[in-house]
C-alpha cells in the first residue's frame, strides 16, 4: 500500500517507516502538517498514519479538515494521549482506528492491514484464486498448498491486484506502490515484477490489459 506517515518524532518515524517498508509498503514520511497536506493533494494514498501533536498544528484539526472536504482516505491515529475522551474525539473526528504510544510495530502492521481490508470492503483476509490462496493478513501466498516465497515488490504488486480481483489496475498505480516519493521509478519495474510473479504463480494468474494495466484472474 501507499502510506503517508505524519510523525515528528525522528526515532519513532524512522522505526515505523522502516518496519512498514520492510513489509513492502511504500511509505512517504512527513514531519509537518503543511507538507503532509501538500502530499495528500498530490498522491492517492491508501492510508494515513497520523500523530496528533505536530510542530505546526494539531493532528485532530487536520483530520477534521480532511473529512470536511470529503477526503475518505483511511486514517490511523498514533497518539500518546491515552485518555479515553481523547480517543473518542479522534474517532469522532473521522479516524478509522488509533494506536496508543508506545505501540508494538507488529501490532501497527496488523492494524494497517485490517484498516486496508475494511476499506476495500472485504474483511476476509483470504483470497482463493484457482490453486492460489492469498492470505493478506499473514502476507503469505500458497500454490496447491505449498508456500511461494515472494520479494517485497512482488508481494506489493500481488496485494494491489488481489484487493480488487478481476478489476484492471493501472500500471501507473502499481508504479506508485513500488516507489516512495522522491525515488526514481525504473521504467520496466512493474513489467519485471509481473513477469516474476507469473513464473512463480502461473502464467495465467495475471492478465495484461494492453494500454490499461493488469488484472488478477477472477475466481
Ligand atoms: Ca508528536
Amino acid at each position: 500500500m501507499r502510506i503517508l506517515l505524519i510523525e515528528d518524532d525522528p526515532a519513532l518515524g524512522e522505526a515505523v517507516r522502516d518496519h512498514l517498508a520492510g513489509l513492502a509498503h511504500a511509505v512517504d514520511w512527513q514531519t509537518r502538517l503543511a507538507e503532509a497536506e501538500a502530499a495528500l493533494r498530490a498522491v492517492p494514498y491508501d492510508l494515513v498514519l497520523l500523530d496528533l501533536g505536530l510542530p505546526d498544528g494539531d493532528g485532530l484539526a487536520f483530520l477534521k479538515r480532511l473529512r470536511a472536504r470529503g477526503d475518505t482516505t483511511p486514517v490511523l491515529v498514533l497518539t500518546a494521549r491515552d485518555r479515553v475522551s481523547e480517543r473518542i474525539a479522534g474517532l469522532e473526528a473521522g479516524a478509522d482506528d488509533y494506536l496508543v504510544k508506545p505501540f508494538d510495530l507488529g501490532e501497527l502492521a496488523a492494524r494497517v492491514a485490517a484498516v486496508a481490508r475494511r476499506y476495500a470492503g472485504d474483511p476476509n483476509p483470504l483470497l482463493e484464486i484457482g490453486p492460489l490462496l492469498i492470505d493478506r493478513a499473514r502476507r503469505i501466498v500458497t500454490k496447491d498448498g505449498a508456500p511461494v516465497p515472494l520479494s517485497a515488490r512482488e508481494w506489493a504488486l500481488l496485494e494491489a491486484l488481489a484487493l480488487r480481483p478481476g478489476a484492471i489496475v493501472a500500471k501507473e498505480r502499481l508504479e506508485e506502490l513500488l516507489y516512495p516519493m522522491g525515488e526514481e521509478v525504473e521504467s520496466n519495474a512493474v513489467e519485471v515484477a509481473v513477469s516474476r510473479l507469473r513464473k512463480k504463480l502461473g502464467a495465467e494468474t495475471i492478465e495484461t490489459v494492453r494500454g490499461l494495466g493488469y488484472r488478477l484472474k477472477g475466481r
